[in-house]
């Protein structure tokens, strides 16, 4: 998919940005970005992902590609979440390095030439790992350190504690990434399931420079579903034990219930314990029937093979065809990004 793009000269490095509702912060990050990049010394293209903003995100960086040529601005048809949106940003990045960071400023662009030195000296993934989480409650704290105490200890890849998806790539890492074709997209997982020589920096992670977090409770519990879900099939396990638990215990006590009959006759009615062990079991059950239906859910998900994302608008596109063709119009398509 990438000899689409033989005309570009290809850059060095891609800074990938999903961008959803950002209009406060965009002046502020371009500027930062640009005095950043200049130390680079080598060609940088910005890839910002325009994930369905109903703000004036998409035509403010429209119009800043006059002052930054670097700009690619990538448009996808509606809002697809973030993980979507830098899925999209990794399929199209061209640069021999590529970085994924927030565009609220959370990972300061300051930071990107040590990532670069890291890159340099032969890593393939430079982690950024963040020493304080500045701006954050102390619940989202607490939920976020539980999260991945529980995820590292039932799934098979190591994931990193404490690091978001602000993080530098190889090529290599980034065609491999691209290569995944689940549609369940959890993207730390999946990167820390390709490998490759990885080391990590820390930082400070700044609070949020305005607006506000695109993620609610809601939002992050499904994430961290997707995230236990796609990497360890442990917890259909833990229901098979489960399972197992509740038929002894049921059995003992059955057994029990009918050596008292046999032994002293029919006791009192027994209510009690006939509704303690209903709903006791009922409950296991309803929580192993979910629990199948999350993995089933999945499947049926994946077998459906729908794109990821859609893209509506790619300035980089359009630039192609008016270039080509000077006296048409800009078309707006609509392409089918995975399976291109
Ligand atoms: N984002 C996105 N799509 C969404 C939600 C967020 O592209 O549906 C982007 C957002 O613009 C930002 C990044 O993802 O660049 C991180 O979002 P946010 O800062 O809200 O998350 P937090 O830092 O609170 O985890
Ligand atoms: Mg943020």
């Amino acid at each position: 998919m990438q000899d689409r793009y033989k005309h570009i000269t290809r850059p060095v490095f891609s800074i990938v940005i999903p961008v959803h509702n950002e209009s406060e912060v965009i002046p502020e990050l371009l500027g930062r970005l640009a005095e950043t990049c200049r130390q680079l010394g080598e060609p940088v293209e910005w890839l910002f992902i325009d994930d369905g903003s109903r703000d004036d995100s998409s035509s403010m960086l429209r119009s800043a590609r006059i002052t930054y040529p670097m700009i690619r601005v990538i448009e996808l048809s509606r809002n697809f979440g973030k993980e979507a949106a830098a899925s999209a940003g990794l399929a199209r990045a061209l640069g021999e390095a590529v970085i994924l960071m927030d565009a609220d400023l959370q990972d300061p662009p300051e930071l990107i030439p040590r990532m670069v030195e890291q890159w340099r000296a032969g890593y393939d993934m430079v982690l950024m790992k963040r020493d304080s989480r500045a701006g954050e409650s102390w619940l989202k704290r607490l939920s976020a350190s539980c999260f991945y105490r529980l995820l590292n200890r039932i799934s098979d890849a190591e994931l990193p504690v404490d690091t978001g998806d602000f993080r530098l790539m190889s090529r290599r890492v980034v065609d491999a990434f691209n290569e995944l074709p689940e549609r369940n997209r959890y993207l730390k997982g999946m990167i820390a399931w390709v490998g490759m020589p990885t080391t990590t920096l820390t930082f400070n992670r700044d609070a949020r420079a305005a607006g506000n977090t695109k993620w609610n409770y809601l939002k992050l519990a499904q994430l961290a579903m997707e995230g236990i879900t796609s990497f360890s099939v442990k917890p259909l396990r833990l229901a098979l034990i489960l399972g197992l638990l509740a038929a002894a215990t049921g059995g003992a006590f059955g057994a029990w219930v009918v050596l008292k009959a046999l032994l002293f006759g029919v006791a009192t009615p027994g209510y009690a314990s006939i509704i303690t062990v209903i709903t006791f079991l009922s409950g296991i059950q309803l929580l192993c029937v979910g629990l199948l239906g999350e993995y089933v859910g999945r499947i049926y998900i994946e077998t459906k093979q729908r794109p990821v994302y859609l893209v509506a608008h790619d300035s980089a596109e359009q630039d192609q065809a008016t270039s080509a063709r000077p006296e048409s119009q800009p078309r707006r398509t609509v392409n089918h990004a995975v399976s291109s």
